[in-house]
């Protein structure tokens, strides 16, 4: 082989080896700081004079413009020969200006988001940051943004820590060792998509089929720990796995986080408390930290199966605008009635089929429909595209709004499955239309403007019709 096609691919694999493209994130949770912990974040190695870093605003599974750029304190740039360069902030967006070398790295404090803002700016629990002595509960994007252009290319994050934590989730580990953990992301919605808990090890697993589910507990008084949440929650998946079958094909995490509940002040307290997100390959529980707590842990019959099937809608069967999510700016797709109306209607699906469950849906519908009749007379998709624009003056009622999606819209789901079966004599339920149509469109999506026309190819013609009057415009 000659020379230079040696030099080549020694280039090639030193590129590979380093990154050149990656963003590489470190944070050492030896030097929490009250509720701060401090971050570098290196850029990809690029001729780049002018680097702008990019913090969302808002983030898959949430419905509101956050201002998450308040959680990140302090914010400073260096170049190579360790001079600050000058950094201007835009709204969620930083620009660091050029100096008389590159930029080298960005230094900054995050601050735990836990109860930091307004009611009507809260940063769910589940999405945010908790930092305390022997707890650590990081989403991604209170932890660092990206640099513009670099959203769709790696992330390397680097934590230095005290021997006994561990962090738990589905990100990729590179490297473990009793200080030091090295993980991977494949991109910034990867990263944001693969939440961590660090905490003394409290984890328990279990397996059905070939599906491996790891639970990690953080419980702040010590009430509640992993192995007395496990066999609720096989118990809640093997019902699933009756129902539906599993969907995910890597381990799956549950992140359970309970909070001392005299940590939280104010409406916190009131509005605060127990929330949950879905990602890929796990979840995020939030709940108060109790004595006398459910020990069959019933309220997560509902809950955990609700965000497990998340994983069919939105997470796999979506649009353009989750499958490349807009996080600088929200963008709203107008199907937040099948991501959360029809999640749900699963939800209370499962939960009235398996004897092992205790959700009722007709008590479920019950409220729903009285709940439905309340809101506004607008359809389900202009209230999608509509969701994002109300904030804090009428925080309220956009609440009641969203809370539609989860009672209108699950009405509406039941409509569309009782019209499947009726029209297919028994044989196709919403379920099955659903399942083919996530197979299909794996690592793609329909356009926003035409999934209603897919899911009428996908049962029949003739369901344009039920659409058109209960969800929204049909295209053709
Ligand atoms: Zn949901």
């Amino acid at each position: 082989m000659p020379k230079h096609c040696w030099f080549v691919c020694f280039l090639l694999a030193y590129g590979l080896c380093n990154g050149q493209d990656t963003t590489r994130v470190e944070i050492d949770l030896k030097l929490l700081d009250g509720e701060r912990l401090k971050v570098k974040v290196y850029p990809p190695a690029d001729t780049e004079q002018k680097w702008k870093f990019v913090i969302p605003q808002i983030i898959p599974g949430t419905y509101m413009k956050i201002n998450y750029v308040r959680s990140y304190r302090k914010i400073a740039a260096y170049d190579h020969a360790g001079a600050q360069l000058k950094t201007v902030k835009k709204g969620n967006v930083i620009h660091i200006r050029q100096g008389a070398h590159p930029l080298s790295h960005l230094e900054y404090e995050i601050e735990q988001s836990l109860g930091n803002g307004p009611v009507w700016d809260n940063i769910l629990t589940c999405a945010g940051t908790i930092f305390t002595d022997s707890s650590y509960l990081f989403n991604f994007q209170l932890v660092n943004g990206y640099f513009e252009g670099y959203r769709k290319k790696p992330f390397k994050i680097i934590f230095t820590k005290e021997k006994d934590l561990y962090g738990a989730g589905s990100l990729k580990a590179i490297t473990r060792t009793s200080q030091y953990d090295e993980f991977h992301a494949t991109d910034y919605a990867e990263l944001v998509d693969r939440p961590l808990l660090y905490a003394t090890a409290d984890t328990s697993s279990f397996q059905i089929k070939d599906h491996r589910f790891q639970i990690a507990v953080h419980s702040e008084l010590g009430y509640v720990n992993a192995s007395k949440v496990k066999p609720a929650l096989q118990r809640i998946m093997h019902a699933v796995d009756t129902f539906s079958g599993f969907i995910t094909s890597e381990d799956y995490y549950f992140i359970l986080y309970y909070v001392n509940m005299d940590r939280i002040k104010g409406l916190f307290k009131t509005f605060g408390l127990g929330s949950a997100l879905e990602h890929n390959a796990s979840s995020v529980y939030y709940n108060s930290d109790y004595a006398n707590y459910d020990t069959l842990f019933r309220n997560l019959d509902w809950i955990a199966t609700h965000e497990y099937f998340h994983t069919i809608a939105p997470l796999t069967l979506h649009t353009e605008k989750i499958h490349d999510f807009n996080f600088a700016r929200p963008d709203m797709s107008r199907h937040l009635w099948l991501y959360e109306g029809v999640t749900d209607y699963l939800s209370a699906l499962v939960n009235t089929q398996s004897a092992s469950l205790s959700n009722s849906m007709s008590r479920d519908f019950g409220y729903d429909l009285t709940y439905a009749l309340k809101r506004k007379p607008r359809s389900l998709t202009q209230s999608s595209e509509h969701i994002i624009k109300s904030n804090m003056f009428n925080w309220l009622s956009k609440m009641l709004q969203l809370g539609n999606f989860y009672s209108k819209g699950k009405l509406v789901a039941f409509g569309i499955d009782m019209e499947l079966l009726e029209r297919s004599g028994g044989e196709m339920r919403l379920l099955d239309v659903l399942l083919k149509m996530r197979t299909d469109y794996e690592g793609k999506y329909i356009p926003d403007d035409q999934l209603l026309d897919k899911l009428a190819e996908y049962s029949f013609p003739e369901m344009r019709t039920y659409f058109a009057q209960y969800i929204g415009v049909v295209t053709t």
